[in-house]
């Protein structure tokens, strides 16, 4: 007998049953990419994310969302990161290496992935490397988000999230089409607790220090692309598909 919280296909609507069809025949048809996003906080990344996924069928992890679901949640793990988080710090590698290492395994994951934020440590990128020979895979690419710090703080106090989507506005770049409320949902948006131009500096001394070493260990693998973050969105999307088709 059915579970009592199996979907019944019946109750789906046609068009919606079409649009997976149609998705998923699109998908069939992609090469798997296994994609790391490297960049200072505000410098685009989860900008980038929804349309390389959408045009490669990949799964988007970003480990700074997960984390924060975690805190919202009050879960042991969220409890553990919380002061690190609030503070601009990184959190323990263990940590992070534990959830990525479960979200690579999800099916919406097969095709590949984009990691957004994650590594930002040598032992967290060493670790992956190791998770992905297990695997027998590797990184394909390594979207490095150059930009200068002097443009990050008009960026990051101007960012508004919808958090159950990760949808990013801006009240200066990208505005929503009503102030404070999500385009698609209409559901309220929500500014970081840690977007703020005193928390912005711990996170960049953060970055510079622990995060652009990894950027020096995948150079030495030769996958890595450099991006120029500092150019409109639609300029960064370009350099992107330019990037991954090649
Ligand atoms: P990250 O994920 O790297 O921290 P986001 O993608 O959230 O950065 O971008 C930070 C803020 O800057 C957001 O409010 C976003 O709307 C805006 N933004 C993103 N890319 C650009 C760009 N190329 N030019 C101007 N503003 C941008
Ligand atoms: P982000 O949303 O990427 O800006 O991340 C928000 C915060 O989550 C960071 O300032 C860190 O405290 C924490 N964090 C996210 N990803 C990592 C990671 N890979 N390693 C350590 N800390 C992380």
């Amino acid at each position: 007998m059915a579970s009592s919280s199996a979907v019944d296909l019946a109750d789906i609507p046609s068009v919606d049953l079409m649009t997976e069809l149609l998705r998923r025949m699109k998908c069939s048809t992609k090469p798997d990419k296994r994609l790391i996003l490297i960049g200072p906080p505000g410098s685009g990344k989860g900008t980038q994310s929804p349309i390389i996924k959408d045009d490669y069928c990949l799964c988007h992890l970003a480990t700074g969302d997960m984390l924060r679901a975690s805190v919202a949640a009050k879960t042991p793990l969220g409890i553990k990161a919380k002061e690190a988080m609030d503070k601009g710090e990184l959190v323990s590698d263990d940590l992070v290496v534990g959830i990525i290492d479960e979200a690579i395994k999800k099916p919406s994951c097969q095709k590949g992935f984009i990691l957004d934020g994650f590594p930002r440590t040598v032992v967290q990128a060493e670790k992956l490397d190791e998770m992905l020979e297990k695997q027998g895979t590797k990184i394909d690419k390594v979207l490095n988000f150059a930009i200068d710090d002097a443009i990050l703080e008009e960026r990051i106090t101007g960012r508004w999230i919808h958090p159950s989507s990760g949808r990013t506005y801006h009240t200066k770049f990208a505005p929503p089409k009503v102030p404070g409320v999500d385009d698609v949902t209409g559901e309220p948006l929500i500014q970081r607790k840690d977007d703020t131009a005193a928390v912005l500096k711990s996170r960049l001394e953060a970055f510079h220090r622990q995060t652009e070493p990894v950027i020096d260990y995948y150079g030495k693998k030769g996958v890595v692309a450099h991006l120029h973050a500092d150019k409109p969105p639609k300029e960064v999307t370009n350099e992107v598909q330019k990037v991954l088709s090649s």
